[in-house]
């Protein structure tokens, strides 16, 4: 049995540990924070329960990541299907992301059925479709990538079946080629693409890989959920199977600094003055922060990333409390992304999300109210130019006032008159998320998926030590940090071998 120390109980993080401790390894997972989850999490404030990024969740269809991880370790998922998955409000139309294909069919041709256009739009989302089940097939049989050696390229071959061969074309174009190659020169329809492509691939048509940007985009097909009483119940759902698996949850104990003898870590220190001694560590963690926690014992190609690689995306949040009005937007909806103008970039509240939580659920908000959470995309650097500059505090505090005004702007868009009913407003930026999952400098959201072949794998330069999360493969949502999390864990067990009696795959049954 070997002592598994995971840092953090993300998604991820709390995924591996499960995984891990049911197979009969020794886990101790060190949260930082008072509740799991991370950017998946879900907070009380003024009895308001706010998903703090996170809001939708899918991956929990059969076979996939959610569905075999729930099967694997016994849990029974509290998540109710969301269809339509949200409604897209662009400046001039709205295109509702029925989970039908067929609705989902007859709704771009509605949407987009003034443009000359519209057959090419059509037949290019069905292309997207084909592609995407065979991205999705593929990933369930679980491909150790990138490869890190010959039999993790071995494991990828081998999860390759005939209907595969439908995406290979597309191995080597972004989503942006592809969509022009089929003669899509529409800018509405183009700007869908982009915002459809911001929220899943952390980047727009032009840069995002076709094949990851193919699944993403039919991700509302394959279904969405939300988990009862807020996102927050994934993690918790997975820290109740650690305890049950015999591992520990350990709450308020953030990791300061490792321990590296001989290229492996030995032990983790925590803010509480407790050393966690480990013959396996998973940090749940951005290359960055893991380098901190490292220090002078950082290998030098980790060294070597955390200098060079591009920070990740910010989010800035807006969480309402608000008094609810049947009336008001359209009562199928909860879930909308609303795009302010073609003309500008999407992000800094050009491009929202907004998500309420379910009418009349009294475990999110008191009766008559909603508790409703919206982000946009933000770089970090000018947040925190502003934090860090001194007498800066009255220019970063305007700075604020205006994103949140850009965005209570476009979400009257999707309900007219969400702004008089507000009772409870707190924003959150890049510094919040860097305080309360100590992302490095509250990045979010893991690295654009831009290609295949720039994919970041798990490894960390140390023997017994490997990142789980966004940062790494697939990148970020639920459903990717899991897929992230299978593959690590499947890389421990064969490292450290089984407890006898409890033979243990990760493989999807
Ligand atoms: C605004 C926003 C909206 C999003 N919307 C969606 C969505 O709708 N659907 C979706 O699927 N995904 C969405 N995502 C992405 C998704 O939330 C993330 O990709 C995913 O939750 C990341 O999981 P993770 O495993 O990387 O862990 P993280 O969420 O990064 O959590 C890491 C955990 O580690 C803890 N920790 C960090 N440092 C330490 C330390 N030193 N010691 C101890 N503990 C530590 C933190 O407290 C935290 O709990 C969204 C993200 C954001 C920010």
């Amino acid at each position: 049995m070997a002592k598994v120390v995971v840092i953090g109980a993300g998604v991820g993080g709390a995924t591996v540990a499960a995984l891990l401790a049911k197979a009969g390894h020794d886990v101790t997972v060190l949260e930082a924070h008072v509740y799991p989850g991370g950017c998946a999490g879900t907070f009380y404030h003024q009895r308001y329960r706010f998903d703090a990024g996170a809001t939708l969740a899918g991956g929990f269809h059969p076979g996939g990541p959610h569905d075999v991880v729930g099967r694997l370790l016994g849990i029974e998922w509290k998540v109710r299907s969301v269809n339509p998955a949200w409604q897209v409000l662009l400046p001039d139309r709205s295109v509702t992301q029925f989970g039908d294909r067929e609705r989902w069919h007859d709704e771009i041709a509605r949407a987009f059925a003034d443009r000359p256009q519209r057959d090419r739009i059509v037949r290019f989302f069905r292309a997207t479709e084909r592609v995407s089940d065979a991205v999705w097939d593929f990933a369930s049989r679980k491909p150790a990538w990138p490869p890190a050696s010959l039999a993790d390229l071995l494991r990828t071959a081998g999860a390759l079946r005939p209907q595969t061969l439908v995406a290979l074309p597309h191995l080597f174009e972004t989503m942006g080629g592809w969509a022009r190659r089929s003669g899509l020169s529409d800018r509405t329809a183009l700007t869908f693409l982009d915002a459809q492509l911001l929220i899943s691939a952390q980047t727009t048509s032009d840069y995002a890989s076709a094949l990851f940007g193919a699944a993403a985009s039919d991700l509302p097909r394959k279904g969405v959920t939300h988990p009862e009483g807020g996102i927050g119940g994934i993690s918790e759902q997975l820290v109740e199977a650690v305890r049950r698996f015999g591992g520990q949850v350990l709450f308020r104990q953030e990791v300061t600094r490792l321990d590296v003898r001989d290229g492996r870590v030995v032990a983790a220190h925590t803010n509480k003055g407790a050393r966690f001694e480990c013959d396996v560590c998973i940090a749940n963690l951005t290359p960055w922060d893991l380098a901190r926690l490292l220090g002078e014992f950082t290998p030098p190609k980790l060294q070597r990333e955390v200098r060079m690689r591009a920070e990740q995306w910010g989010a800035f949040t807006l969480y309402l409390g608000v008094e609810d009005d049947a009336t008001a937007g359209d009562e199928r909806v909860d879930h909308y992304q609303v795009i302010g103008s073609y003309d500008r970039p999407l992000g800094e509240g050009n491009s929202i999300f907004m998500s309420f939580s379910e009418r009349g659920d009294l475990r999110r908000a008191p009766a008559g109210h909603r508790a409703l959470t919206i982000s946009t995309h933000t770089r970090v650097a000018e947040w925190w130019r502003l934090r860090e500059t001194p007498g800066a505090k009255a220019a970063y505090d305007e700075r604020v006032a205006e994103y949140s005004e850009r965005m209570l702007e476009l979400a009257e868009r999707a309900v007219p008159g969400l702004r008089s009913r507000i009772r409870l407003q707190l924003p959150g930026t890049p510094v919040t998320f860097n305080f309360y999952t100590r992302r490095y400098r509250g990045g979010v959201g893991g690295f654009p998926f831009t290609s295949l072949f720039a994919a970041r794998g798990p490894w960390t330069g140390l023997r017994n030590a490997w990142l789980v999360g966004d940062s790494i493969f697939p990148g970020q949502s639920t459903a990717g940090v899991t897929m992230g999390a299978m593959r690590v864990a499947d890389e421990v067990l064969r490292s450290y071998p089984l407890v006898a009696g409890r033979a243990y795959s990760v493989a999807a049954k």
